[in-house]
């Protein structure tokens, strides 16, 4: 007889509202026999799919070594676990060293992607990150507070690229973070924007300048969960991809001009 492999699969709950998580995800939480997840990030409403007998575990309460053993336990008797992480599970999740400690017992781990709150936030403010002629590189970072960031990656020094700039886990020092933007090169009029639980019922956005952000978001009381932007990609103007211009071929069309 083939054993059954004893898998875990980290899911992508998405950034809040309930049908934003994937249909892969879905079908896992419907059918799953323990479901721990991120409860100060993840909507709740996301787990009525689970079965009623459905063991559901808030990780807010429990360490990384709790965490593992109560999936390794339960897939280790065969049965679904699903660890249920915020928006998609490779940015600022902690997913690796679960990973390496369920794969040293033998568990085998699988990932389900998700929407991030990154991609929430654009379609909130209804912009692309990337403009032609501008820029075309994303810079997706964090101002280093009780987790520290590399020197390297400071604010003031990202900001010399002038790229599109979103910042995760800001939202309490954005006072700091757009000062330093402004230390580092960046205009004090450059657009910049907030949104505070992307996709969520009462989401809220905010858009003000580099110099004006951190006042207009006090005013708002947002400090948590929240994703920060700067950037032309705010107030791109006339800009526009030559992806569809009449005058440009690429491999399924031969340009007319
Ligand atoms: N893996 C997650 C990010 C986890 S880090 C993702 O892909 O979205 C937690 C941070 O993500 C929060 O501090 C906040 O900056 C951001 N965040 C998570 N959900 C959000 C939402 N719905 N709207 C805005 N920002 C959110």
């Amino acid at each position: 007889m083939i054993e059954k492999a004893k898998t875990v699969n980290f899911v992508g709950a998405g950034p809040g509202a309930p049908d934003l998580i994937t249909v892969r995800g879905s079908e896992l939480l419907k059918t799953a026999d323990l479901v721990v997840y991120a409860g100060s990030l993840v909507n709740p409403e996301i787990l009525e799919i689970c079965r009623d007998d459905c063991i559901i575990m808030d990780s807010a309460f429990m360490s990384l070594e709790e965490q593992v053993s109560a999936m390794a336990v339960s897939a280790e008797t065969g049965s679904s676990v699903v660890r249920l992480h915020t928006g998609d599970p490779s940015l600022y999740g902690a997913v690796a060293e679960q990973k390496r400690l369920l794969e040293e017992r033998g568990i085998e781990v699988r990932f389900v992607p998700g929407v991030s709150s990154l991609q929430a936030t654009a379609a909130a403010l209804g912009i692309q990150y990337t403009v032609p002629g501008e820029t075309q590189t994303l810079i997706c970072t964090r101002k280093g507070g009780r987790t520290p960031v590399p020197e390297r990656e400071s604010l003031d020094k990202l900001a010399d690229h002038g790229s599109t700039i979103v910042l995760f886990l800001t939202a309490g020092q954005v006072k700091e973070a757009t000062d330093e933007l402004i230390k580092g090169g960046l205009d004090p009029k450059t657009p910049a924007a907030c949104v505070y639980r992307a996709s969520w019922d009462d989401e809220i956005i905010v858009r003000s300048d580099l110099s004006g952000l951190a006042e207009a978001m006090r005013e708002r009381g947002i400090d948590h969960q929240a994703l920060i932007v700067v950037g032309k990609c705010l107030d791109p103007g006339e800009a526009s991809s030559l992806l569809y211009d009449s005058g440009f071929s690429h491999r399924f069309r031969e340009g007319s001009l």
